[in-house]
């Protein structure tokens, strides 16, 4: 078993438990200013009409740990028609379970009633559907959530914590344990592998034994687990801020090799241009800036380009064929690995493509590549070679300047470059 850092537990004796029931636990020290209001204000209206409503999953977990969460999931004993008619801007969402969008301007609280156990049916010919689309009281609903620390309820209105798993144990000790028997939950929804691995990038936490122990043989599920949804949570290791540990967290357990190609030999040089990549997307992140998967995806494939590129380029006798095939190449068996959309392939292809021209000194070619659509992004991927000591640092400080410089400026810029 791991614990948690030592941070985490002096957090946690700020709080003074008072058991009120066996699961049921007065809680007043989360921080209110981390919850976003509009999730306290459809809990509120919902409890005004006579409803039960609590804040559910990550974002308990996440306000428990001093993090603002990222979202946040309401669940009620209300109907979806109930929640629809109390909030004029929602709308029912889902086919089989559905469930309630409550929209506030560019905020968008999900509200679910709470949901049974799945009942399987017995057929005719002896077959057994699962049916889970019934409502349920709340304990079922902790039931069927996956990890003990993500099926807590917190009410901000009643400061009371609804803990049926000893999931705040769980978190105290830095631990994630599945609910129920592990081999099967995972292989009722392989999802859960990834995010066991998420949670432990995100908190910095660990999986208990029994949680762990399945895992190595039911890897082989996520191929089976439907294209968007497994490209969704790959991103989310990725771009929700936890970049640098995410990657090593996925390289530890070996699931980053299920997704991505790794070069044919590691070196220093390679690691440190990874890690400053995903540390510039980690912080740019904890700004609030935009992060685009294919400048993610360029940097994470850069060097197995780069290997093939060196033996195109002596096989073909030409740089730039040799760069076009290694990419095609690398594309190719890249997408056979994981699925990566058409429309962020073509921007990875434009950037890797641009590399070359950063080091072309004719002026033509220069404005050329700085009207490039792609030039911004091609810009930001040179100096991260810069950065990691892939490229002369020369060459990042004269573009910079040279983008920095009003017209005027620019011209003379190019024109010391004709002179030199
Ligand atoms: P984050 O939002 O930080 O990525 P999260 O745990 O909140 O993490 P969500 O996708 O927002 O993730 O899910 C909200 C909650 O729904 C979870 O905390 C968990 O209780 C439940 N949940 C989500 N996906 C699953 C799943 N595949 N199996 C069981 N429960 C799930
Ligand atoms: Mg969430």
């Amino acid at each position: 078993m791991s614990s948690a850092p030592l941070i985490l537990r002096s957090f946690f004796k700020k709080f003074k438990k008072t058991k009120k029931s066996n699961f049921e636990i007065d809680f007043k020290k989360i921080d209110i200013s981390l919850i976003s209001v509009h999730a306290i204000k459809t809990i509120e209206i919902l409890e005004g009409n006579g409803f039960e409503a609590y804040i559910v999953g990550g974002a308990v977990r996440d306000l428990l740990f001093g993090i603002k969460p990222k979202d946040f999931d309401v669940v009620t004993n209300a109907t979806p028609d109930q929640i629809h008619r109390l909030f004029k801007r929602s709308r029912i969402i889902g086919r089989r379970f559905k469930l309630v969008h409550v929209i506030y301007g560019r905020e968008v609280i999900e509200v679910s009633t709470y949901r049974s156990k799945q009942k399987e049916i017995p057929q005719p010919d002896g077959s057994i559907i699962k049916d889970d689309n019934y409502y349920g009281t709340i304990e079922e609903d902790a039931m069927r959530r996956d990890f003990t620390i993500n099926a807590m309820f917190y009410s901000p209105i009643h400061h009371k914590l609804v803990d049926f798993h000893n999931g705040l144990d769980d978190l105290k000790f830095g631990i994630i344990q599945m609910i129920g028997d592990p081999e099967k939950r995972y292989q009722e929804d392989p999802i859960r592998i990834l995010r066991a691995f998420r949670v432990c990038a995100k908190l910095n936490i660990a999986l208990n034994t029994s949680s762990r122990k399945p895992i190595e043989k039911v890897v082989p599920l996520l191929h089976n687990i439907p294209h968007s949804r497994l490209f969704d949570e790959v991103i989310k290791f990725f771009l929700t801020g936890h970049a640098l540990n995410s990657y090593k967290v996925m390289r530890n357990e070996n699931i980053y090799s299920q997704f991505f190609l790794s070069p044919e030999f590691e070196t220093k040089e390679i690691s440190l241009f990874i890690s400053n990549g995903l540390k510039n997307t980690d912080l740019r992140i904890s700004r609030d800036k935009s992060c685009n998967p294919s400048f993610l995806f360029s940097f994470l494939l850069w060097h197995q380009v780069c290997q093939l590129w060196d033996q195109y380029k002596i096989e073909l006798k030409h740089s730039i064929g040799g760069l076009n095939q290694a990419i095609d190449e690398v594309i190719e068996e890249q997408v056979k690995l994981f699925p990566i959309h058409k429309r962020f392939t073509i921007a990875m292809r434009e950037i890797w493509r641009l590399q070359p021209r950063f080091e072309n000194q004719s002026p033509k070619k220069i404005y050329r590549l700085l009207l490039h659509p792609r030039f911004r992004a091609a810009y930001d991927f040179m100096l991260l070679r810069c950065q990691s000591n892939q490229l002369d640092q020369g060459i990042g400080i004269w573009w910079t300047n040279f983008i920095d410089a009003d017209h005027h400026k620019k011209s003379l810029i190019v024109n010391q470059l004709t002179r030199k």
